[in-house]
This record gives C-alpha cells, sequence and structure tokens, in this order.
C-alpha cells in the first residue's frame, strides 16, 4: 500500500480543495503510483480493479495540465458506454469545481447534436465521449484535434469488448503526436498491449492488483445444467440460499433482459441493468438495489462496472464469463468487508472447459455441487416457516386465535398437525408442478420424444385400471390420449410417461382430479 498523501503528489491547491470537498481523504494505490507519473507528462497503461479511483488517477493531471485561457480542446477521454462517459464527467465537473475557465463536455450518443455542437464551439477544453459519437463529431468536422495534448482511454478493455477498436484507432491517428496517451483498464488483454505498442510512447506501466486474485473467504461452486432449466437452477439456488443482495451476470443484454423477466414472473424482487436503460431507469434500479427493494440485480459485465454495494451476499454466473479475469472482478463484488459471499456458476456442456480454464488462471478452485432438489427447497422453506411462525408466538399474544382455532378442531375432523400443514402448504403456493430437473426421470422414447415419468398414488388396490388414468389424463388435461406413453400400475400406485411438453400441462390439470371417486396426488416420479 502507499503512504503518499495527496499533499506529496504535487496537486495544485485549486484540485486539492475540491477533492477534499469530494471526501477523498488518501489516495488510492492506482492513483498513488498513477498521479505522479502523469504529472511528469509519461503515457501510462494503469490497471487496476474496478472501484479503486482510476477516474481521479488520470483525471487530477489531466485537469492540471490544462490551459484555462486557451478555449480550446485540450483532452479528450474516450469510454465505453454513455453512462460512464456521464458519471466521469460529474467526477471531472467536481474536481474542476474551483478551476476557473475550465469547460467540461460530455457526448454520446442519443443526445441532441445540435446543443453539443455549440458547446463545442464555446470552447470546451475537455472532452467526456464515446467513440461513436467522437467519431461523429470528426466527421463534421465539428470538433478539432490540433490542440489536444491528452487522450484518455477508460476502460480500454471495454471500448475493445464493445468493438471500438477500429473507431479508437482512427481516432487516435487523427490526434497530434505530441500528445500525452493514458491507457486505464481493469482487465490486460493482447489486443489493449497491441494498442499500447502502436499508440503510446514508452508508456509506464502501472498495476494494482490485489495479491489474492480471488479471496478465500468466497466459497464457489459450480452446477452442471441444461441450457433450458438455467432459470429453475437459478431459482433454486436464490430459494435455498436466500442471499439478501444478489448479482447475477450474464453475458449479454438481452439475456439480462430475459432473465430478470423470468425472474419477476416467479415472484423475486429482481430488475435488469444494462447500457441500453435511460440514465434515469438505471438510477432507479440502483437505488431500488442499494435500499433492498430489488434484491436481484442481473447485468452485464459493462453495466456492473462502477457499481459498488457493499453487502452482496451472492454473486451468480448466469452465463460463464469470456473472460478470465472477468470471473474474478464478478465474484470479487461478494465477501466483503470481511463477510463470506458465495459464487454459484451455472454451466451448461462445453462451458466446463472454459470454467476449468479460469480455474487454472485464477489457481482457484471451484467445487462441483448437485442443484437442490425440490423436496430439499420446500423443507427448507417449511423450516424458514416455521421459524418466522415460532417468532410471530413469542412476539404475540394470540390468545383469541387459540379460541377459534380448538372449536374447529374440536368440530371438524382435523387434528392440529393437518391444519398447520395446509396453512404452510397455502402460504407456499403449490410447488408440486415444478419439474425436478435433477431427477433422471426424464428420457428419450424409441420415436426419440422426450418423456417425463409421472407418478399417480392410486393403483391396481383401488380397483383403477389403465384405461381410467388414460381417461382421467386425456380429459382433464386436453392432451391427445396416444400421446400418453407407458402405463405401469401396481397395488398402491401408477408410473405414466407423457412428453415433457406436456407435462406441466398434466401436473396442473390433474391436481384436483379425481380418479373413480378418489382424490389424487401425481408429481415427477423421483429416482430416489
Ligand atoms: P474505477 O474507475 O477504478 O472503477 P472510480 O474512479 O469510478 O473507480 O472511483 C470509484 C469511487 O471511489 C468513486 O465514487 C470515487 O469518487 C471514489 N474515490 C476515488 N478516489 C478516492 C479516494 N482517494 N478517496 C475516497 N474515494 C475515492
Ligand atoms: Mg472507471
Amino acid at each position: 500500500m502507499s503512504s503518499l498523501r495527496f499533499e506529496e503528489l504535487s496537486i495544485n491547491d485549486e484540485i486539492m480543495r475540491a477533492i477534499v470537498d469530494m471526501g477523498f481523504n488518501e489516495p488510492s494505490p492506482i492513483q498513488a503510483s498513477a498521479i505522479p507519473v502523469a504529472l511528469e507528462g509519461k503515457d501510462i497503461i494503469g490497471q487496476a480493479q474496478t472501484g479503486t479511483g482510476k477516474t481521479a488517477s488520470f483525471g487530477i493531471p489531466l485537469l492540471q495540465k490544462i490551459d484555462p485561457e486557451l478555449k480550446k480542446l485540450q483532452a479528450i477521454v474516450l469510454c465505453p458506454t454513455r453512462e460512464l462517459a456521464i458519471q466521469v464527467a460529474d467526477e471531472f465537473r467536481k474536481m474542476a469545481k474551483y478551476l476557473h475557465g475550465i469547460k467540461t463536455l460530455p457526448i454520446y450518443g442519443g443526445q441532441d447534436i445540435v446543443r453539443q455542437i455549440k458547446a463545442l464551439k464555446a470552447g470546451a477544453q475537455v472532452v467526456i465521449g464515446t467513440p461513436g459519437r467522437v467519431m461523429d463529431h470528426m466527421r463534421r468536422k465539428t470538433v478539432k484535434f490540433n490542440k489536444i495534448r491528452t487522450l484518455v482511454l477508460d476502460e480500454a478493455d471495454e471500448m475493445l469488448n464493445m468493438g471500438f477498436r477500429e473507431d479508437i484507432e482512427e481516432i487516435l491517428t487523427k490526434i497530434p503526436e505530441e500528445r500525452q496517451t493514458l491507457l486505464f483498464s481493469a482487465t490486460m488483454p493482447k489486443a489493449i498491449l497491441e494498442l499500447a505498442r502502436e499508440y503510446q510512447q514508452d508508456p509506464e506501466v502501472i498495476k494494482v492488483i490485489k495479491k489474492e486474485l480471488t479471496v478465500r473467504k468466497i466459497e464457489q461452486y459450480y452446477y452442471e445444467v441444461e441450457s433450458h432449466n438455467k432459470v429453475e437452477a437459478i431459482s433454486r439456488l436464490l430459494d435455498k440460499y436466500t442471499p439478501k443482495l444478489s448479482l447475477v451476470f450474464c453475458n449479454t443484454k438481452k439475456q439480462v433482459d430475459d432473465l430478470s423477466e423470468a425472474l419477476k414472473d416467479r415472484g423475486y424482487f429482481a430488475e435488469g441493468l444494462h447500457g441500453d436503460l435511460k440514465q434515469m431507469q438505471r438510477d432507479r434500479v440502483m437505488h431500488a438495489f442499494r435500499n433492498g427493494s430489488t434484491q436481484i440485480l442481473v447485468a452485464t459485465d459493462v453495466a456492473a462496472r462502477g457499481i459498488d454495494v457493499d453487502d452482496v451476499e451472492a454473486v451468480f454466473n448466469y452465463d460463464v464469463p469470456q473472460d478470465d479475469e472477468y470471473y474474478v472482478h464478478r465474484i470479487g463484488r461478494t465477501g466483503r468487508a470481511g463477510r463470506t459471499g458465495r459464487a454459484f456458476t451455472l454451466v451448461v456442456g462445453r462451458d466446463i472447459y472454459k470454467l476449468k480454464e479460469i480455474m487454472k488462471y485464477c489457481k482457484t478452485k471451484i467445487e462441483k455441487a448437485s442443484l437442490p432438489t425440490n423436496s430439499e427447497v420446500s423443507k427448507l422453506k417449511i423450516k424458514k416457516l416455521l421459524v418466522n411462525a415460532n417468532e410471530t408466538a413469542i412476539n404475540n399474544d394470540m390468545r383469541d386465535i387459540y379460541e377459534s382455532i380448538d372449536e374447529w378442531v374440536q368440530d371438524n375432523d382435523i387434528d392440529y398437525r393437518e391444519l398447520v400443514a395446509s396453512l404452510i402448504k397455502m402460504n407456499m403456493g403449490d410447488t408440486s408442478e415444478q419439474e425436478d430437473i435433477n431427477s433422471s426421470t426424464k428420457y428419450y422414447d424409441k420415436n426419440n420424444k422426450k418423456m417425463v415419468r409421472l407418478f399417480i398414488n392410486v393403483g391396481r388396490s383401488q380397483n383403477v385400471k389403465p384405461k381410467d388414468i388414460l381417461g382421467a389424463i386425456a380429459g382433464e388435461s386436453g392432451i391427445p390420449g396416444k400421446a400418453v406413453g407407458s402405463i405401469d400400475m401396481f397395488d398402491k400406485y401408477t408410473f405414466v410417461d407423457v412428453p415433457s411438453k406436456y407435462a406441466k400441462n398434466v401436473l396442473r390439470s390433474m391436481r384436483k382430479t379425481k380418479i373413480k371417486g378418489k382424490n389424487i396426488n401425481i408429481e415427477t416420479a423421483n429416482k430416489k
């Protein structure tokens, strides 16, 4: 760790005052290392994790170099997304609070270009923008590069991931060569080093990487699942571990949308976060996550940059990350401040090779685990309900309720245990229709149709015949009788095979059905 203080970094008084206002007491390690080097005018390749204060590392020296008398563009910061451009511009505005005559300007797509052009003409000295929009202005010749002396590539890895390489290179070639080029990134893939070799001069490499790439306090598990079972899988894990706050990472925006919708449909307090949302929506989502009214935040890697929430109890990799280092960044969001965290990764098919590579790279062991079964999850839910009930019992006077219960139990043919059990069942909703994805009850029949084996608690001894079962299933669920597979009858129960795609439908419609006048129970047959 650095022992340097801000006062020892040759920062001018105006900026010092501003960062004190911002509540910065001590420089972060990347700031302590990068600021003096940048102030000397050298090029820098800076690598440090998200949230380590990279913005001020380049922002302070950049602002300090601006000539307030010269009303021309003197510095450009390129950021991958509109949100990050706004965030960086906000930080710049705060740092430049006491610097008179310095104008900073965020420019990004979706904003009125005419206003941007006016602001550029008015003599903004610092532009913070996305490569696309900067290119736009370059082509329109509404931005002049001839006085630029500092160029920053912020979150360079993300910009390359987003396919901005050509734009960046075109911009770089149009900026005077006598300039300082600062490149900051959370990860350092090869492409960045190539870019650095091409466009920087003798850069100083400054890396602040936490010694332990993965923190020991994080329990890490992976689950091999089929892609159509991922939502069910994550739901079970959420139900089993009930993390207060969790972050779920997906590789694409579309996946973020789909998953957050699917989780909401299942009754979870989930929201999605990605770059296509309006700033206002993002603020709303982040606010809800911070105050706990949203418990599950589903996000892309880029959107999650800059999210700084301390008590995330679990991180889910809904998709295995494309980049080894991303895994570290993702799971580093949990297990903070001495708490224990958990990281769960869903693995589909060949993802396992990627995950093995990640384990090797991170020198970490991610344990293979199996998903909790439906019955395990419901047992946990029941236990939780009972614990809550216990607390309610301790904290409330419920004598008047006892009276009603006693009366009811006396007058009706029901005992206390039955009564409690039904109340629990009502409280939990019926989960029996969920397919058990750990079970091996699914198989392919000779026509290569995916079938599911169901269990019904009536059999020969109740004088039930296979045709009764067939009739009930076809009649209640409306699936064609010939779609029903084999029916194996035993004395007290029966196994029926139905096509997998109808299974839920059958389970749901048969729930309240009677066969030969008997109430039945139907569920997926468990392998155990
Ligand atoms: P990065 O770009 O590395 O992800 P940021 O520059 O966005 O990180 O900084 C993360 C947060 O930390 C911001 O809210 C910023 O204001 C704050 N911050 C940065 N430097 C310091 C410091 N020296 N002391 C206190 N807070 C800081
Ligand atoms: Mg940053």
